[in-house]
C-alpha cells in the first residue's frame, strides 16, 4: 500500500462505504465464476470494469444492503440512547437487519408490523434481492424477537464479516474504543453465524478499519487485531489466516496464485485474509480492489470488503470516478456516511428548538 496524504474523516467514511459498494458492483457479476471462467469472459486480465448484474452495471449485492443496515440500526442506536437513556447496540441492530429480510419479500417469526419505518425501508431499490446469503436469511427467520444473542447455527461464512464496517465508522476519531469496536463488531456478526470464526473475523476486521480512521496504518490495526483474537477462545484459524495473508503480501507470487493459497473467501477467515493480502499488495484503488475480485470464490464480498479498507486509506478522491459515478444508490451511500460523520452533533433533545426531527425519522429509535 502507498503512502497517503492526510484526509479529513468525513473523507475517509464516505470512502469506506463508496469504496466497498464499488468493490462488491465489480465483484457482482463474477461472484459465481472461477478464475477460468472470468478470463475466459472478459480476456486474460479478467474483470477490469463494471459488467452487468442484476440488470444494471454498478450494481450492489446483499453485502452493501447489508453493510447499509447495520449502519442504520447502529445510527438508531445512538438515537435511542439520546432519546431514552439506554440502549443495546447489538440489539437495535438485530431489528434493523429484520427490516432487510423484510426487503427481501421474507417473513419472520417476529411478525412485521404494519408500517414499517426508517430510511432505508422507504428505499425501493433495497426491496430486491441479491443473491441474499442462506445463512443470514435462515438465521433472520428464525428470529423471534429482537435480541443480542448468539445465532444457534454453527455456520462460518462470510455473510457475517462482509457487513461490519460501520461498526468502526461509529468509533472514527477514538482510539481508545478500539476494544469496542472489536466487541460490537463480533456482537454484529455473532446475531447470524454462531462459529466463533464467524464472529471472531468480524471484530477482528473492524479493528482494522478502526485503526485507519483514527489516524493509525493498517498495519497498527492488524497487530491490534491479532492482540485482542489471541485472547479469545477458538481464534487460531482466523489468526492463522490473518497471518498467511501479511506474509503472502511480502512476497513475489502472482496475486491469484498468492489468494489460492489463501482460499476462496466464501467462509469468515478467507474472506478476512485475502481482504488483508489485497490491501497490502495494493498500489492504489483501482489494483487493490481488481486483485480482489478475480478469483475462484466470493468476488463481490473480498471486492467489498477490500474496498471499504482501501475506501477509508485513500478517502472518496481516490476512488475512480467511472466507477463512483455510475455506482447504484450512490446518493444514500453517501448520505448514510455522512450522518455518521454528524452523529455526534445532532441535537436530540426534544424540548430544544433545534431539535433535529428528521434525524429521529431516518433513524428512529423510540
Ligand atoms: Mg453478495
Amino acid at each position: 500500500m502507498n503512502p497517503v496524504t492526510p484526509i479529513c474523516l468525513s473523507e475517509k467514511l464516505r470512502g469506506c462505504l463508496l469504496g466497498g459498494a464499488v468493490g462488491d458492483a465489480l465483484g457482482a457479476p463474477v461472484e459465481f465464476l472461477s478464475l477460468a471462467e472470468i478470463k475466459a469472459t472478459f480476456g486474460a486480465e479478467g474483470i477490469q470494469n463494471y459488467a452487468p448484474a442484476f440488470g444494471r452495471l454498478g450494481a450492489i449485492t446483499d453485502d452493501t444492503q447489508m453493510t447499509l443496515f447495520t449502519a442504520e440500526g447502529l445510527l438508531c442506536s445512538y438515537v435511542r440512547g439520546a432519546l431514552r437513556g439506554i440502549a443495546s447496540p447489538a440489539s437495535v441492530v438485530s431489528h434493523a437487519y429484520l427490516r432487510w429480510l423484510w426487503t427481501q419479500g421474507m417473513e419472520s417469526k417476529k411478525p412485521k408490523p404494519e408500517r414499517v419505518i426508517g430510511l432505508l425501508w422507504g428505499v425501493k431499490e433495497l426491496h430486491s434481492q441479491r443473491a441474499p446469503g442462506l445463512t443470514c436469511v435462515s438465521a433472520l427467520k428464525a428470529m423471534t424477537q429482537f435480541t443480542d444473542s448468539r445465532a444457534s447455527n454453527d455456520s462460518k461464512g462470510a455473510g457475517g464479516v462482509m457487513r461490519v464496517a460501520p461498526v468502526a465508522m461509529m468509533f472514527a476519531g477514538e482510539p481508545e474504543n478500539a476494544s469496542q469496536a472489536f466487541s460490537l463488531g463480533m456482537q454484529s456478526a455473532a446475531l447470524t453465524h454462531g462459529h466463533p470464526t464467524g464472529f471472531l473475523a468480524a471484530g477482528a476486521f473492524a479493528v482494522i478499519l478502526h485503526a485507519i480512521f483514527c489516524d493509525e496504518n493498517i498495519n497498527v490495526g492488524i497487530d491490534r487485531a491479532k492482540q485482542y483474537l489471541a485472547k479469545q477462545d477458538a481464534h487460531e484459524e482466523t489468526l492463522s489466516s490473518i497471518e498467511k495473508g501479511v506474509a503472502l503480501a511480502g512476497t513475489d507470487l502472482r496475486p491469484d496464485d498468492a489468494i489460492r493459497n489463501i482460499g476462496e473467501g466464501w467462509v469468515a477467515e478467507e474472506a478476512l485474509g485475502i481482504a488483508i493480502y489485497c490491501a497490502l499488495k495494493a498500489v492504489d484503488f483501482r489494483h487493490g480492489v481488481l486483485i480482489a475480485v478475480n478469483h475462484d470464490g466470493d468476488s463481490d464480498t473480498t471486492g467489498s470488503m477490500v474496498g471499504q479498507l482501501l475506501g477509508a486509506t485513500y478517502g472518496i478522491s481516490g476512488i475512480p470516478y467511472d466507477w463512483l459515478s455510475p455506482l447504484e444508490l450512490r446518493e444514500i451511500i453517501e448520505q448514510v456516511a455522512d450522518d455518521i460523520t454528524d452523529h455526534w452533533s445532532w441535537n436530540l433533545d426534544y424540548m430544544s428548538e433545534a431539535y433535529d426531527e428528521a434525524v429521529v425519522k431516518r433513524y428512529p429509535g423510540g
